[in-house]
């Protein structure tokens, strides 16, 4: 007897982001398709090398992407919106529907579950019809190329249909409305004819002698009735029809599978995969349900979302328990979640991360390394290698830190003074009118911006030189708003490349890597910072930026922070100390910012949280207790200002609704939202909650190079007006101006302080 291994979701993005190289340069038009395409594929074999050397016993194949994975599953089955049906050339239609093109606007895309990388919405208008057998053209690739058996990997049908959208008539009205698939009526026909389609793929394949399949289900693991549980079972069925040759897998991960026995049992697959290293919920169900006789279990032991070292010790008791209930011979060792969550490689973080981290982490590649070690550890009795995890750990502990926040769960944290007293008295010390206006933060990071801050990071330019260019940015800044009178001010965020990193470079605790990139969407990559130890601030972080931009007005200038929810849920941090903990400590960093801006005279802060939302577990029961935490770490960095001090908060994202109770229990005196691609509908949810706090509209749009006209932002202000306490309206753009040009941004912000001259005049 012996386990088998197998791993899935390697990173495509290459060991130097070679395929964001590739692809944009032929977007640019620097290089043909062809070459273009060659250059894709030699990142492919490079990947496929690297996993094949990992001695798995499933190899997987397709599951490489020019651009995303989701919208690789529509091309497939000809899920084309009409809008991009007119683009003979499939690569360019492919492109299109993700960006684009100057007739049609892209899909829509948004978050993939609770991690940062996001998808393409599908929209489903007409019938799902195989127009090409993806898995099946991977699959003999691998074979012709690399010469290996492979096991196709693709999202499942019904996640697949979990995450799109479907065209749908309003009630009352000609009008068709986009509206999520999961709830509509027309769920379980659309997947029943979808899965009619996976299964004559799945034919094909089996025709070609493709030995195993794995469909990625993660939306097996939300919140689902018994209807959608019915029709998933329903819908295999279809899917597994007349295949008797493939062993098909179904994985599970991100969060644990309700319906945990109902699922093992019932689902027609050879397989089933479960995510082990999130929680211990499958393994419990595992231990009270038993596991079906007749399946495989893809037991998935390594983490695929966090880079810390595996430690073997705990897996093999892991698996000394799962063994309980599997036999030996059914187990097949992989993964939790996909590995494309994590950076390529540590081979070039040796050298530039502090040697006692490096000793802590692990990426995609070090997974592999791991899995292969694992599998001989078990099967061959190779020696367990000795690992030290926690006293390096302890190398990284403060103390004085954990101290500050062991007692903040019993506490009530929350500013001692009532919102309307305290309301009115900042308007009365600012001398703001009514419907102050103000910006988010970022202006424009012009390419003069990007030059000399990458000069200051070769040495090209001293420090003193790079302060004073700030500085003038910084100048220039408040002149423009002088002139186009805006009522309070930002210092433009010129010092600042990413609202995270910037915050994670001053506090201790955090690690910056070299090179570990990870895909977000498309060719865009992201380098999440590491929080591996206890987190504090050693000195001020923003003040003298803020201070100087005060010095030049006499104009309320807004202190500007990140939220410590956001930099937690943009980071990777520690597993093995609470995730509360974590905010609680940055939150207590923060709060000696916020006192220290206070005391250098600032009078309105904005601490941004545009994360908020997207650390939302999956589970609705879980949610209460994540968004009790959040909220608690929010309060905590302002909890202890001035009354007339002004907290400001800024989101951006536009599913208020489940959570506005917590939204107005974090207590901010005013929360910048984006209105405008709503038109203001989403100023409704505040209405039913009666929110009657401070709200600043987003009236514009700052996606989009366009200068809207005063009517366009009149017309979503007026939209608020008549809901919203007029003395409580804020008006501002959307988000940050950091994308945008200055030639853009003053016709835009002169037109929006039109508005709200117009409101002032009206109401
Ligand atoms: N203050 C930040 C900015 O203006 C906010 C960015 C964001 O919400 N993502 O850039
Ligand atoms: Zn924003």
């Amino acid at each position: 007897m012996a386990v088998k291994t197998t791993i899935f979701g390697y990173p495509k993005i290459g060991p130097n982001r070679e395929l964001k190289k590739a692809i944009e340069s032929y977007w640019k038009g620097e290089i043909s398709k062809e070459e273009m395409l060659k250059k894709v594929e030699e990142v492919d074999i490079d990947r496929m090398k690297r996993v094949i050397n990992a001695d798995l016993d499933y190899i997987p194949s397709n599951d490489f992407s020019l651009y995303d994975f989701v919208l690789d599953v529509s091309t497939m089955v000809d899920m084309i919106p009409k809008r991009f049906r007119n683009i003979e050339d499939g690569l360019d239609r492919y492109f299109a529907m993700a960006r684009g093109t100057k007739d049609a606007i892209a899909c829509e895309m948004t978050k993939w579950f609770d991690t940062n990388y996001h998808y393409i919405v599908p929209e489903i208008e007409g019938a799902f019809k195989l127009v090409k057998n993806r898995p099946l053209d991977s699959y003999k690739w691998a074979k012709e190329k690399l010469g290996v058996e492979t096991k196709p990997v693709l999202v499942g049908a019904f996640t697949y249909l979990m995450l799109s959208k479907v065209y749908e008539r309003q009630e009352g009205s000609l009008l068709m409305k986009m509206v999520k698939a999961e709830e509509s009526e027309k769920f379980k026909p659309l997947l029943f004819e979808l899965a009619s389609v996976y299964n004559q793929m799945l034919r094909e394949l089996q025709e070609e002698g493709v030995k195993a399949v794995q469909f990625d289900e993660p939306a097996l693991v939300l919140d689902l009735d018994e209807d959608k549980i019915n029709a998933l079972i329903d819908a295999y069925r279809i899917i597994t029809e007349g295949i008797t040759d493939i062993e098909i897998f179904v994985h599970t991960y991100y969060e644990s599978l309700d319906h945990f026995e109902k699922i093992t049992k019932e689902l027609p697959v050879s397989g089933i995969g479960l995510d082990f290293v999130v929680n211990n919920e499958n393994l419990e169900n595992l231990k009270k349900y038993g596991f079906p006789e007749d399946k495989k279990l893809q037991a998935g032991v390594i983490s695929g979302r966090d880079p810390w070292k595996t430690d073997y010790k705990q897996v093999l008791n892991l698996i000394e328990e799962i063994k309980k209930y599997v036999s030996e011979d059914r187990i097949i060792l992989s993964n939790a979640a996909p590995l494309f969550h994590l950076p390529v490689s540590l081979e070039s973080e040796k050298g530039h991360l502090n040697e006692d981290l490096l000793e802590l982490l692990s990426f995609a590649d070090e997974r592999l390394e791991e899995i292969k070690t694992l599998k001989q550890i078990i099967n061959k009795g190779k020696e367990i290698p000795s690992q030290t995890l926690q006293e390096f750990r302890d190398k990284f502990k403060n103390e004085e830190v954990q101290k500050a926040i062991e007692d903040i769960d019993n506490h009530e944290i929350k500013r001692p003074h009532d919102f309307k007293e305290r309301y009115k008295k900042q308007i009365e010390l600012l001398g703001l009118p009514r419907f102050p206006t103000t910006t988010i933060g970022s202006f424009p990071q012009t390419k003069e911006v990007r030059q000399m801050r990458a000069k200051f990071r070769k040495g090209e330019i001293s420090a003193e030189e790079y302060e004073n260019f700030i500085k003038e940015q910084i100048k220039k800044a408040i002149e423009i708003q002088e002139e186009l009178e805006l009522d309070v001010f930002v210092h433009g965020e010129f010092e600042r490349t990413d609202m995270v990193e910037f915050f994670g470079q001053k506090m201790d605790g955090f690690a910056f890597t070299k090179n570990g990139w990870v895909q977000s969407y498309g060719t865009r990559c992201v380098r999440p910072p590491i929080i591996y130890g206890d987190v504090s601030r050693p000195e001020p972080m923003t003040i003298k930026e803020i201070v100087y931009a005060q010095s030049l007005t006499e104009k309320p200038v807004k202190g500007m922070l990140t939220g410590p929810v956001t930099i937690l849920n943009w980071s990777f941090y520690r597993k093995d100390i609470p995730k509360k903990d974590i905010a609680y400590q940055i939150a207590i960093a923060l709060r000696d910012e916020v006192l220290d801006l206070e005391k250098a005279g600032i009078k309105v802060i904005q601490i941004d949280e545009p994360a908020f939302r997207e650390g939302l577990p999956l589970k609705k029961r879980k949610q209460e207790e994540y968004l009790n935490w959040a909220v608690k770490a929010f309060r905590l960095t302002n909890n202890t200002v001035a009354e007339t001090t002004q907290i400001h908060t800024h989101m951006c994202y536009s599913e208020f609704n489940e959570i506005i109770e917590w939204i107005y229990a974090m207590d901010s005196d005013v929360i910048s939202i984006e209105a405008s691609r709503s038109k203001g509908e989403i100023i409704e949810a505040f209405e039913k909650f009666n929110y009657d706090h401070g709200i600043g509209v987003g009236v514009y749009d700052i996606h989009s190079p366009r200068v809207p006209p005063v009517e366009e932002m009149l017309e979503i202000a007026e939209r608020t007006v008549q809901v919203i306490d007029k003395n409580l309206i804020w008006i501002n753009p959307d988000c940050g101006l950091k994308t945008r040009g200055w030639e853009e941004t003053i016709p835009a912000l002169k037109n929006m302080v039109q508005v709200a001259k117009i409101l002032r005049e009206k109401y």
